[in-house]
């Protein structure tokens, strides 16, 4: 009460202020005084408690608001407290000072378009010096780089647009708009000294007193205390209770709480909980101390509970005010500085000035520092301000960027402890200022950032095991929750170090490997962590933590990467930082090998040292960074050529081989054994682990250092030694070393023979990686683009691959580039997508040579499939189908000794051994790949040997000498022949077939090896070239010869194929034509015949013309009809009295053809659907798959559906993707979605030919006397039983007309009983009631949907351009012609007054009549619709004629007659308001003639309502296109009811159409003939029709008009470019939420509405149930159907009701062919039109429903998403 009071008399004193303040005497008072603080200061305190929050509503953290309260603030703020200071700083009036100051401004450059949240950016990938570099749209569009290869995407809000920024970008940096002018010379020139002095003078006091009053307040923490100078005069007992936003507690936490405790609606609270989400903070009760401080103590008790209570005080409101006001002068700045640079530069000079306590005590320090102390809404502003001021001026960019690096551990420290979002927290600033490579440079050298950055990384990880190493398993929750906010840490490392230097200085090298240092530490810390021991016995007992360890190795990923590519750019630093690695090596090495029993190995006459140690027994680990860096580094070394040119300066000397390989050797040995399944009771982390270390993210810097490693080791070793140490830690040295240990091991243990198998041909595998891998620039000579090359190559090896699958699996750089781009156009070819499917990627054919079987990133399945593939396409290709290793490159001469491997003893002993195995045709001694694997190696060194021959020429000085060294017979353990006679005898092994190809390129690699030696050393070489010429001849031919075969056999194939689908097509189409055709034919003949014997003046009719309608009508035998039941598979003829057969059906309301969409809904009780407004605004439409069913096995199916969902919904709940409740079911047979079925009637009878057809004035008024009998029949009804009041003069029923008479019931009682199933639920979609069978709209609702679902086909038809007849699938035709049937036979199934008295309203529209009331106008009816209805209801009516004498078919004609002349008046009413007379010539024929004088005759009746037309030509064509739906839909009705075949001309589209359709529905061409032939007639009903009041209403503008022909609806055109639909949606803002960006902006593709989807603010109650923006949409715009586009997420969304729905392919693509669902590639975006045509059609189709329900059958997943809420 006291609030409410104080607050009215605040209002009329500041009134009165109002009128009294003078901005400019207060700011000529301030000038004069001696301390401007304090007077300012003074002013404050008065008028800020009073102006702001001083009510209930105040409080809140700012930002825009529309309500009368917040507008008052705003205006009283602008004027008594902001005026005077703009006063005071330009000492004039202030609008045109700035204006002048603005336009003598000389802006600078920068664009620095801060980005909203959802706005696209863009980034050139050509050249933006790094990701983070982007563009605003307006920049984009006006650059060089929209022409380049760019990346688009959203963003995140924050951030602002580079444009301008030179060391953004490589080339480029200006947009047009920001191209600096060629005249601005001195663009160092300080902007301040522009500016006169005295406004320096005064902006300077200005600002400094603003600024600190604004960082005062906001980091003020006393809440019922004001700083000095500040203290209201009067002090109110006036409190507010301010909630503080934290990210623990949910939305629906807070609601419950607030609800609970200050008493609010839930609307009230959900506004709360959204303000208090967005400002950060939000008062939630105004009152006095007491009583605020009852709602905190609420609130925090019941927030305690889980977590720490959420965060409430009770603050002074003078306090709000104040800090309200800061925030608003905060703006105040920000705008005023944008007028001038130099205004600009003097802010940040006053923010970066040290303040009294030193030189860190500077105002915008204190901002800093305070940061995470404040609320959301505060930080916003103030940090918006920072990137305005300090972050556009460059000089002042550089001092506030070492102020933040002087802080960064702090800052970091506190955002760690926070929990606020990192965008919320100034340390997001870090991109800003990082990413500029000068500024980073400077940080690192003048405040040592990398070193910073990586020390207070580190210092946050706390846990560590004895060694010193990360422990994460024994991370708490709330410390693996600030683990995730430290790697943020990792990114500001990035940032730093993304581009490399070009030049380094002294300073520079100095401090990056101090950085180096501390990088080394952080990667002790990682070398050796979660080691594992092998379980045996029991498997174990809890899956050990392994992300965290493999989440911190993947962000470090690029920095190793990114630190390496630094040391390579600097031989000093490289050289450096090789001495630093190792010697951190060394120090995790140290004891090493203590407590190792030293043994020694003996193999081939060889011997080496080392020590026993087992993988499968020992600690391993797979976390060795340390390593693999050196590993990097050593490769640097060879690839920049350091080691051969400064190898004095390299400790290359210190390094023990076998120490250097021995970590990374363990580490492949434990992926050998966990392959070999011995690892098998160490549960899934360490499969993971494993997946993650071959994983595309990882392996960079994991396995494939690795294998570096073990080429470095290598390379240094005897190989020998090295084979022998590899066979030891892979636990095989004795099956090599000892023929029996062997044999021992097969008989002994069968798993154990298999595990053994597995590791040998993993470490084969492993050695032929070791020699064979040189694509790393520096282990061969090759260059990066080669290595990319490969790679693709063997991806396309598997399969043709899309664009973005190849990305997948290639690695990143730090760039997010992978190299792709520049070399896939040369080995593949791309193949477009069709509407379907995406573009592909395809080898091309000549780089099938470059095929590694055993590249070494294939997985097994990879490697597989790859094979798979290339055989088969050598095989297609008629070649040999071995696959010997490519040729490979050469390697560097640092790596250059690793080819000894291939032809050492040891490998000779061991490719003896297999081979000698392999002789064995049977058991488990050796495996077919450990063979390939052998021959492959084999065929490596003979490849080796070849290309030295080739290279060197002369043998003598070839060092490779394996073609000899393998003709030696083999040596001990296995005194066997020599690998070569193994060769020659497996050749023709019968068991080897698989191998032949291989072993014989093999035996003629050696046979060429020969020759060539022997030519080089013998003169006679010659000779041997010839003979080697003819024998490759001789080869040749014979590779010919399998060719031409292969190709003969193909071409056999294909014809053979040919023919073959040739016959099925032939035997299909016959086929196909005698289904559709056999049925109309043999009606066709038989009606004929008939009409041919019976009557022969009727014969000229059926010969001539087809008719639907009518007397004359034909067609409608009583053909037998066969159909058989998909479910029992019996036939079952079509009877009227037989056994039901019924249709699986799907009926669902729709608004597909609705003219107005914004039509509410009817109430369902109260609507009365009899008159179908021609807008169609709701209509019912009935689809069917076409399947046919016995009603009883229909219903024992629908039983056991209902039956297993009653079981699950016991067992587990949640949606299924069908509503079985609600009737609906899957077609037992296709699966398709239905709700009912459509029982199938027989056709009609032949019309009765010798029944007379009366003139339509006689038919008039028999059918008069028959509705006043109707009448008067009713009557009686209704009064009869109350009083025999006296009789009045009753109508004379027409003669034989039995108004009592009940006919019967033609149908069997199962007919009658699917007749009610169909007709009940048609009433239940259609009005959303529950099933009423007694309701009289019961019928109306069938006749509705029949006559809806032919309009809908019939605009279908049109939109595709397809004849009206004879191209309809067969599902449809089915179910048109079902459901018109039946539609004709409802009635049955309802008491006849019900259809009686439909009719008689019906009739009433067109013959008025005068006991009917309530007619509708004429222009308030959809004619088609009436026609279907009245044809429809007649039936019932006729059935009570006993006379025999009236046919059905003439009413049926007379009332087409009637209702189409209905319509003709109809279109003329409506068509011509608007239309340009063009004028013909006078005279015309009769249409046009006729035309005029039937609109003349309107015009009398009408007067000026209607508008004068002179043209009959333009009346003629108006009707003619305005009445051709109508006729067509006619057409098709007729049709499906009677049976009768369609003319030849309407199975074709063309321009014949209109005279055959009028003769098909027995009217003249010139329909304006029906009108004046029944001239007498017609012209008083016209005119009764003209003269209903609501024909003017609606001409006048009154009521809703509809012109014909009703265009087709569409779906909305969408643009070209996505972008476009990113930026819309990113000013969209949420119409519920004052202003705030929307966070899922989502598009309705039918009306173009956009919607705040998925969103506390915008949900709706819809029935009952809260319900998200889409779904509340789709009742208004779709009856309960939405198709949508969630413009963010680039997907397509449809739903149908609240429980369906399913996400759908956008309709754009990528340059590549591919959709980008969730916009995580950024590729530009275009339209794909006939993607978007196919929505549509499915749209236009009514099939969304059923491809949701297939969407659901086949993901289950997407019916647990709670649809509603989107
Ligand atoms: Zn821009
Ligand atoms: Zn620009
Ligand atoms: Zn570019
Ligand atoms: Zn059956
Ligand atoms: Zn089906
Ligand atoms: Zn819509
Ligand atoms: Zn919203």
């Amino acid at each position: 009460m006291a609030a409410a009071q104080l607050d009215r008399e605040t209002q009329s004193s500041l009134c009165a202020e109002f009128l009294n303040f003078s901005a400019k005497d207060t700011a000529a008072r301030w000038l004069e005084a001696s301390d401007l603080q304090q007077e300012v200061y003074q002013h404050l305190a008065a008028y800020v408690p009073r102006i702001l929050c001083v009510g209930p509503g105040g409080g809140g953290g700012g930002g825009g608001g529309g309500s009368r309260e917040e507008q008052r603030e705003e205006l009283a703020c602008q004027l008594l407290l902001l005026a005077p200071l703009e006063w005071l700083l330009l000492g004039e009036e202030p609008a045109p000072g700035l204006a002048l100051l603005q336009e003598s401004n000389q802006p600078s450059p920068l664009c620095g378009h801060v980005f909203k949240v959802g706005e696209p950016t863009y980034s050139c990938r050509e050249c933006a010096a790094d990701p983070t570099c982007v563009l605003c749209m307006q920049c984009f569009l006006g650059s060089a780089h929209k022409e380049h290869r760019y990346r688009m995407t959203t963003s995140g809000g924050g951030g602002f647009c580079d444009c301008g920024d030179a060391e953004a970008w490589k080339k480029s940096p200006y947009c047009q708009k920001h191209t600096p002018a060629a005249s601005r010379g001195d663009s160092e020139a300080d902007p301040v000294s522009q500016l006169p002095a005295d406004l320096v003078g005064r902006a300077y006091s200005i600002f400094s007193i603003m600024l600190k009053y604004c960082v005062d307040l906001l980091t003020w923490d006393q809440p019922d205390q004001l700083p000095a100078g500040l203290e209201p005069p009067d002090r109110a007992d006036t409190y507010y209770c301010m909630l503080f936003n934290d990210e623990v507690h949910t939305y629906e936490q807070v609601i419950y709480t607030l609800q609970k405790a200050v008493n609010c609606s839930q609307k009230e609270a959900v506004s709360f909980a959204t303000t208090v989400d967005r400002d950060g903070r939000k008062s939630v009760r105004f009152g006095d101390f007491q009583f605020c401080e009852q709602a905190k103590s609420i609130i925090v008790r019941n927030t305690s509970r889980q977590s720490k209570p959420l965060r409430v005080e009770v603050m002074h409101s003078s306090v709000v005010a104040h800090q309200c006001f800061a925030l608003k002068a905060l703006s105040w700045l920000a705008q005023i500085i944008q007028y001038s640079d130099g205004l600009r530069r003097i802010l940040c000079q006053v923010g970066l000035e040290a303040g009294p306590e030193g030189d860190d005590s500077s105002l915008v320090n204190r901002l800093m520092i305070n940061d995470s102390k404040m609320w959301k809404g505060a930080r916003n502003i103030y940090h918006q301000l920072l990137m305005n001021s300090l972050l556009m001026d460059l000089r002042y960019k550089q001092m506030f960027a070492v102020q933040f690096a002087k802080n960064y551990q702090r800052l970091q420290s506190d955002y760690v402890r926070d929990d606020h979002d990192r965008e919320f927290s100034i340390t997001d600033l870090s991109v800003q200022i990082f990413t500029v490579p000068s500024l980073a440079r400077m940080l690192m050298v003048q405040e040592d950032l990398m070193k910073t950055i990586i020390r207070t990384f580190v210092d946050h990880l706390r846990h560590r095991d004895l060694q010193g190493r990360f422990q994460f398993d024994r991370y708490t929750a709330q410390q693996a929750f600030k683990f995730g906010r430290v790697q943020s840490l990792i990114g500001d490392l990035k940032y730093i170090l993304i581009s490399r230097p070009s030049e380094w200085s002294d300073q520079l090298r100095l401090k990056f490997l101090d950085g180096l240092d501390a990088f080394l530490e952080l990667l002790k810390c990682m070398q050796g962590m979660d080691p594992v021991v092998r379980q045996v016995g029991q498997h174990i007992e809890m899956e050990p933590e392994w992300e965290a360890a493999f989440t911190l190795q993947m962000k470090l990923t690029h920095i190793i990467s990114m630190v390496q590519d630094w040391c390579c750019s600097d031989e000093r630093v490289l050289i450096e930082a090789y001495r630093k690695c190792l010697s951190a090596l060394s120090q995790c090495h140290g004891g090493l090998p203590d407590g190792e029993q030293p043994i020694s190995l003996g193999l081939a006459g060889h011997s080496v040292d080392t020590f026993r140690y087992q993988v499968s027994q020992d600690k391993v680990s797979i976390h060795l960074p340390v390593c693999r860096l050196l590993a990097g580094l050593h490769v640097l070394l060879s690839r920049t050529e350091v080691a051969s040119r400064f190898p004095e300066q390299l400790p290359l000397g210190e390094l023990s081989p076998p120490l250097l390989i021995e970590l990374p050797l363990r580490c492949l040995v434990l992926c050998a054994q966990v392959h070999a399944g011995m690892w098998r009771r160490n549960g899934f982390s360490l499969i993971n682990q494993i997946y993650y270390y071959h994983n595309v993210k990882c392996r960079v810097e994991m396995f494939d250092k690795d294998v570096s490693m073990l080429q470095v080791g290598a390379s240094m070793m005897d190989p020998n030694h090295f084979l022998m140490i590899v066979l030891s830690r892979f636990e095989l040295f004795h099956i090599f070393s000892s023929a029996d240990c062997r044999k021992r091991y097969r008989e002994a243990n069968k798993d154990l023979a298999q595990q053994n198998n597995t590791l040998i041909e993993e470490m084969l595998h492993l050695i032929i990686m070791v020699v064979g891998e040189r694509y790393l620039p520096g282990v061969g000579q090759v260059e990066p683009c080669d290595e990319v090359r490969r790679e693709i190559i063997h991806q396309l090896s598997i399969r043709p691959m899309a664009h973005s699958e190849l990305v997948k699996a290639l690695p990143e750089n730090g760039n997010k580039e992978t190299g792709l781009e520049p070399v896939i156009d040369s080995v593949a070819s791309f193949r477009k997508p069709g509407v379907t499917g995406r573009g592909l990627y395809e080898l091309r054919p000549e780089w099938n040579r470059h095929f590694n079987l055993y590249f070494h990133h294939y997985s097994r399945a990879d490697q597989s499939k790859a094979e798979e593939a290339q055989r088969k396409l050598r095989r297609q290709n008629g070649e040999d189908t071995a696959l010997p290793p490519p040729i490979p490159p050469s390697l560097s001469p640092l790596f250059g000794s690793l080819i000894n491997l291939l032809q050492c003893d040891v490998l000779l002993a061991v490719e003896g051994a297999v081979l000698q195995w392999a002789m064995e045709p049977s058991g488990g001694g050796w495996t077919e790949s450990m063979l390939q694997r052998v021959l492959h190696l084999v065929a490596m060194a003979l490849l080796e040997e070849q290309q030295q021959l080739e290279n060197i020429g002369a043998s003598e000085d070839v060092t490779f000498s394996y073609s000899f060294k393998i003709s030696r017979p083999g040596e001990a353990p296995s005194p066997t022949g020599s690998v070569l006679a193994l060769l020659e005898s497996l050749q023709n092994a019968p068991h080897l077939e698989v191998h032949k190809d291989m072993i014989s390129w093999i035996l003629k690699m050696v046979v060429k090896i020969r020759t060539t030696r022997e030519r080089t050393t013998s003169s006679s070489a010659v000779s041997v070239s010839q003979a080697q010429g003819a024998e490759e001849t001789v080869r040749d031919k014979d590779k010919a010869e399998r060719k031409r075969k292969a190709e003969m056999a193909r071409l056999r194939r294909e014809k053979i194929m040919a023919q073959m689908s040739e016959m099925q097509k032939h035997f299909i189409n016959e086929n196909k034509e005698l289904f559709q055709q056999s049925l109309e034919e043999l009606e066709a003949s038989t009606s004929t015949a008939t009409a041919t014997s019976d009557d022969s003046s009727s014969s000229e009719f059926t010969c001539t013309s087809q008719v639907c309608v009518g007397p004359r009508r034909v067609g409608g035998a009583d053909s037998r009809q066969l159909v058989t039941c998909i479910l029992c598979q019996e036939e079952q003829e079509v009877r009227g009295h037989g056994r039901a057969m019924v249709l699986a059906a799907f009926v669902q309301r729709s608004t597909v053809l609705s003219k107005n969409r914004r039509r509410g809904l009817p109430d369902p009780e109260h609507y009365n659907p009899l008159f179908m407004h021609p807008e169609l605004s709701l209509g019912i439409h009935t689809a069917s798959c076409g399947h046919i069913m016995h009603a009883s096995c229909w219903q024992r199916y629908f039983e056991a559906v209902q039956l297993k969902e009653r079981r699950r919904q016991q067992r587990l709940r949640g949606h299924n993707s069908y509503d079985v409740y609600n009737g609906e079911f899957l077609c037992p047979l296709c699966e398709c979605l239905s709700n009912t079925v459509i029982p199938l009637l027989p056709h009609t009878h032949c019309p009765d030919r010798s029944v007379e057809h009366p003139t339509l004035e006689a038919w008039l008024e028999s059918t008069s006397q028959q509705v006043a009998a109707l009448h008067s029949s009713h009557r009686k009804q209704c009064e009869g039983a109350a009083e025999e009041a006296e009789p009045r003069a009753e109508p004379e029923p027409p003669e034989g007309f039995m108004v009592d008479f009940t006919p019967q019931n033609p149908f069997s009682s199962s007919i009658k009983e699917m007749v009610t199933t169909f007709s009940t639920s048609t009433y239940k979609v259609g009005l959303k009631l529950l099933p009423n069978e007694q309701d009289a709209r019961v019928p109306v609702l069938v006749w509705a949907t029949c006559a809806y679902t032919i309009q809908t086909i019939e605009r279908l038809l049109v939109d595709e351009e397809k004849p009206l007849f004879g191209s309809l699938p067969c599902r449809q035709n089915d179910c048109l012609s079902s459901l018109t049937r039946f539609s004709s036979a409802c009635w049955t199934a309802v008491p006849v007054t019900t259809t009686h008295t439909h009719f008689i309203k019906l009739l009433a529209a067109l013959v008025p009549d005068s006991q009917v009331e309530e007619s509708p106008c004429i222009l308030d009816v959809d004619m088609f619709h009436l026609l279907v209805y009245a044809v429809l209801s007649y039936s019932s009516v006729h059935s009570l004629d006993q006379t025999g004498r009236r046919g059905i078919d003439s009413t049926h004609l007379h009332l087409l007659h009637l209702v189409t002349v209905a319509h003709l008046v109809q279109v003329l009413l409506s068509s011509t308001s608007a239309e340009v007379c063009m004028e013909q010539d006078g005279g015309g024929c009769g249409e046009e003639e006729l035309s005029c004088q039937l609109y003349c005759t309107l015009r009398k009746h009408l007067g000026s309502a209607l508008p004068e037309v002179t043209s009959g030509w333009q009346l003629q064509r108006c009707i003619r296109s305005g009445v051709l739906p109508f006729l067509r839909c006619a057409a098709l009705f007729f049709h499906y009811l009677n049976s009768s075949a369609p003319p030849a001309d309407l199975l074709v589209a063309g321009p014949a159409q209109w005279e055959a359709l009028c003769s098909y529905l027995s009217l003249p061409s010139n329909l304006l003939q029906l009108y004046q032939s029944q001239h007498t007639v017609l012209e008083p009903l016209i005119h009764r029709w003209c003269s209903h009041p609501g024909v003017r209403q609606v001409l006048q503008g009154g009521g809703a008009l509809v012109r014909f022909p009703r265009e087709s609806n569409r779906l909305i055109e969408l643009p070209e470019d996505y972008s476009v639909l990113i930026n819309q949606a990113s000013s969209f803002t949420c119409p519920r939420s004052g202003g705030d960006k929307s966070r899922a902006p989502t598009l309705c593709l039918v009306c173009g509405s956009l919607l705040c989807s998925q969103s506390y603010c915008c949900q709706t109650e819809v029935e009952g149930e809260d319900v998200g923006a889409c779904t509340a949409h789709t009742f208004t715009c779709g009856a309960g159907l939405g198709l949508f586009l969630r413009v963010r997420e680039s997907q397509v969304l449809f739903v149908a009701g609240k429980t369906k729905g399913c996400f759908y392919p956008p309709p754009y693509l990528d340059d590549y062919g591919e959709t980008d669902q969730g916009l995580k590639r950024g590729n530009p975006l275009h339209l794909c039109v006939q993607r978007y045509q196919k929505i549509e059609r499915l749209w236009r189709q009514h099939g969304i429903a059923e491809v949701i329900g297939h969407a659901q059958e086949a993901n289950q997943t997407l019916v647990a998403i709670d649809w509603q809420h989107l």
